[in-house]
């Protein structure tokens, strides 16, 4: 019998699954588990770049196990099957009056999937998409299926917020909203020694802050986005994937850089340069509902490494990634992305009782990452980083231990649900420490 094919958005995982199942009931999707062969894996949209999703045995698809539940408009909660994409839930929410309170650079993900990584938007005081996760239910290795709260099978909610699929599959999540908000875009350029001279204000005065720094620039772009009273602009999206001009753009840049490296410099200063004029802060930008003010179109494809580390060594830390990165000889030409997350109690989560910085760097997909990453991987330990564990990393059970308070409670719970570890592939058993 031939082989399913399945690989990750960056095309750097590959996995030949004996068999996708794409259920469309909860209750079928209990079924199929029960009588799974081999490993069983769920991937949501594929946008992790470590191989979390990898099968060689079973891999659920909860494609169309998709859309809105039901809503509460007093508490602003809503029940969504697990396999809504973030990027059709933003109008079926709206209808409703909600939004959710924060997001990330893109809407490709499933739900489950963002959640199940602690997928994450910028903004002080503002937790991961995971920690707005009030209850879930969740098909168990065995076919069973349990509801998990703060008050229902508390142990398995706190350790399955975050959980890479490791636990079981998630059927039907409840996420606390807010109410439907519109967002102010504003960005420019500031010059790297006035960025950081402001950093606290620009944290403090913005409910999204966040800013992208090519190494080898003067001059960072911020991006700032606030609750607006003005009339929001609707936007047209282009189809899943569709290159717009930015988009291509920026491939020839990367294709100039990949066999002219030592241009790099001057590309990353030019691409800066056009990033938009200085940054005033007060400038009118444009207004957009959230759903649609949040997600940037990314589609050149990269591999990336993000840590979060804590907050207030973030400064120190994003430069000396930089330093590394202009002195390291490794040919690049992606920003550094530098973002706030607040603490949240979801026991794997990289945020864990801990207000954090995220730091992330990237590499054109046709471009090795290995070097580069490696040298800023060391950097991110010595801050006592936490990795993004939808991004690459190197780091195995002994390490992540020293990371995690809740590492030792966490096994307890995933050995309990998975004595025979059949939602572990070889990735996920080095990470947990299962031989
Ligand atoms: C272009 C790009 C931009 C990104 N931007 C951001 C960003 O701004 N912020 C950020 O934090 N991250 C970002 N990421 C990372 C991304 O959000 C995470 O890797 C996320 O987990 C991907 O979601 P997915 O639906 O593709 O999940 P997948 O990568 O398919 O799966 C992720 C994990 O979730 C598990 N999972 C999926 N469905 C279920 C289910 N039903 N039940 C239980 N487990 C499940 C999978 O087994 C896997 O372990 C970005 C990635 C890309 C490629």
């Amino acid at each position: 019998m031939a082989k399913a094919e399945w690989q990750n958005w960056s095309g750097w995982v590959k996995a030949q699954p004996r068999e996708i199942y794409r259920p469309e009931t909860e209750e079928e999707l209990g079924r199929l588990v029960a009588k799974s062969h081999g490993t069983i894996r769920v991937a949501g949209s594929g946008h992790s770049f470590t191989p979390i999703c990898q099968s060689d045995g079973t891999l659920f698809s909860l494609e169309h196990l998709s859309g809105l539940i039901s809503t509460d408009s007093e508490k602003k909660t809503a029940k969504i099957f697990a396999g809504s994409t973030i990027r059709d839930l933003g109008p079926l929410l709206h209808a409703q009056g909600l939004g959710l309170i924060n997001q990330g650079d893109i809407d490709r993900q499933a739900i489950a999937g963002a959640v199940g990584t602690g997928t994450h938007g910028t903004g002080k005081g503002l937790k991961s998409i995971s920690a707005a996760v009030t209850g879930f239910r969740l098909v168990t290795p065995n076919g069973d299926v349990i509801t998990c709260s703060p008050d229902e099978n508390s142990d398995v909610f706190h350790a399955g917020r975050v959980s890479m699929g490791s636990l079981g599959i998630m059927s039907e999540i409840d996420l606390q909203c807010a109410p439907a908000y519109a967002l102010e875009e504003r960005g420019g350029r500031l010059p790297v020694a006035e960025l950081f001279d402001t950093l606290d204000a620009l944290r403090d005065e913005n409910r999204h802050f966040e800013f992208f720094w090519f190494p080898y620039a003067d001059d960072v772009l911020v991006k700032t986005l606030n609750v607006s009273d003005a009339q929001p602009k609707t936007r047209k999206r282009a189809p899943d994937g569709q290159d717009g001009p930015a988009d291509i753009a920026f491939r020839k840049l990367c294709e100039i850089s990949r066999y002219a490296p030592f241009l790099r410099g001057r590309l990353q200063r030019k691409m800066t340069e056009e990033g938009g004029s200085r940054y005033a802060g007060d400038a009118p930008g444009r207004s957009r509902w959230s759903h649609d003010a949040f997600p940037s179109d990314r589609n050149v494809r990269f591999n990336e490494m993000e840590y979060a580390v804590p907050a207030a060594r973030g400064p120190d830390c994003v430069r000396e990634v930089a330093e590394h990165m202009r002195r390291c000889g490794v040919n690049f030409l992606f920003p550094i992305e530098y973002r706030y997350v607040a603490a949240d109690d979801a026991w794997l989560s990289p945020f864990f009782e801990r207000d954090s910085v995220t730091i992330s760097i990237h590499q054109y997909h046709k471009q090795s990452y290995r070097k580069l990453f490696a040298g800023v991987e060391q950097i991110f330990r010595k801050y006592e980083g936490r990795p993004h564990w939808g991004k690459l990393h190197t780091l195995a059970a002994e390490d992540l231990q020293q990371l995690y308070p809740k590492w030792g409670d966490f096994c307890a719970v995933r050995r309990g649900l998975d004595p025979d570890a059949r939602m572990l592939n070889p990735f996920l058993r080095n990470l947990f420490g299962v031989s």
